[in-house]
């Protein structure tokens, strides 16, 4: 796919300063965070809708083929939550028979509706945390499908719950990494919903990932970073204090 140039460093990122926006847009073009990632396609709605086959093909990736994983549940590419409703991680074999990940994004992503929503109300704010939720979720998958962990790539099976709660896991991580709390706590709360969930495919990973000793690290980290001293200690660390000072006075 041609010759990737480095991503400029960032600032600190500092929630309810910086955009979100900007965040999805810097990691939509690190696609070298995962090994042997094709690519990281923002689609339409429309072409998103296509069947694997012709989506691959629509982003001019003739000569891969796509895989298809049976799994414990339903396994329907498109039906494993909100989140990830919007977007999915492909593995696809190359000409020289290797199985590489590509991840899928639709393009227009609007905010999780809240049950007393009305249909179409969006907020562009929770858009962009959202787009960038459904990100790291695939980039999860995606990570997961490079490594091999809960991929079988020559028995084409999935365990689906394991896959779920490593993606799951993987976006706390990133999250955690990149000091996005709010970003994280969003999550937490929909992983809890997924729990809830009567869709066995959605169910299942929630329930591993809420029940593995590392959500509770999470939160943990959650718990501190929220707090006035977690903040302030954050803030030095990221040599932003002056900024903050400058906005409040
Ligand atoms: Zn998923």
């Amino acid at each position: 796919m041609g010759k990737k140039k480095k991503p400029k460093p960032r600032k600190t990122f500092i929630e309810g300063m910086d955009s979100y926006c900007d965040e999805y847009k810097y990691w939509k073009k690190r696609t070298d965070i995962i090994k042997r990632l094709v690519g990281i396609f923002e689609v339409s709605e429309e072409v998103f809708g296509l069947e694997l086959k012709k989506l691959v093909v629509a982003v001019g990736l003739d000569g891969y083929q796509p895989l298809f994983y049976n799994a414990e549940h339903d396994n329907t590419i498109r039906s494993d939550g909100p989140i990830s409703g919007t977007g999915c991680a492909v593995a696809l074999r190359n000409v020289y028979g290797n199985v590489v990940p590509a991840v899928f994004v639709r393009e227009g992503v609007a905010s999780v509706g809240e049950a007393d929503e009305q249909p179409g109300e969006t907020h562009p704010q929770f858009a962009d945390s959202i787009r960038l939720l459904v990100l790291f979720h695939e980039l999860g998958h995606a990570d997961d499908i490079s490594k091999g962990l809960n991929y079988d790539h020559d028995k084409l099976i999935i365990d689906l719950a394991a896959a779920e709660a490593y993606a799951h896991d993987f976006v706390c991580r990133q999250c955690m990494k990149n000091s996005y709390p709010l970003l994280m706590s969003q999550y937490l709360e929909n992983v809890e919903r997924m729990a809830k969930s009567t869709v066995d495919a959605e169910r299942v990973g929630a329930e591993r990932f809420l029940q593995s000793g590392d959500s509770d690290r999470f939160r943990e980290w959650l718990k501190e970073r929220q707090s006035k001293e977690g903040f302030e200690r954050f803030l030095r660390q990221s040599g932003r204090v002056d900024e903050i000072q400058r906005r409040n006075s």
